[in-house]
């Protein structure tokens, strides 16, 4: 069995964004070497995600809205969390949007639905900050 490790860095300049990282991960399947296996990308932060939908920008706009409802930013005092820091809704976004995804490796090929996409979701940005991509395979 074959494996790759390989880091992928972000520094997004405003808080808040969803990055299509696709073509990222298509390039390390291709330098990994892997044609049958599994590709795992998960964030490395705890206010970020990486998960799988649309590259449509209606739809991100619609998730921005939605999230803000769910775990609004601000007043930064209406959480726990703030004080040392103003990052708490930043935490809550990451969980409703997740961790991680895991996907197919199938001739060498993410082995996709039609529209499926993997974004990186950054919910704190500023600052640099990197998405694990780990291949196992042969
Ligand atoms: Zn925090």
């Amino acid at each position: 069995m074959k494996h790759f490790r390989k880091e992928l860095w972000f520094e997004v300049p405003v808080r808040r964004a969803f990055i299509n990282i696709t073509p990222n991960v298509e390039q390390c399947i291709a330098e990994s070497g892997i044609t049958e296996g599994i590709v795992l990308v998960n964030a490395m932060h705890i206010t970020a995600s990486v998960f799988i939908n649309d590259d449509e920008q209606g739809l991100h706009h619609d998730y921005e809205v939605w999230l803000e409802k769910l775990a609004p930013e601000k007043p930064h005092s209406q959480y726990r969390h703030n004080g040392f820091e103003d990052n708490a809704d930043a935490h809550m976004k990451r969980q409703v949007m997740g961790r991680e995804v895991v996907c197919a490796i199938t001739g060498g090929q993410l082995d996709f639905g039609t529209w499926e996409r993997i974004f990186y979701g950054e919910f704190d940005g500023k600052r640099r900050k990197r998405a694990l991509v780990k291949i196992i395979g042969e």
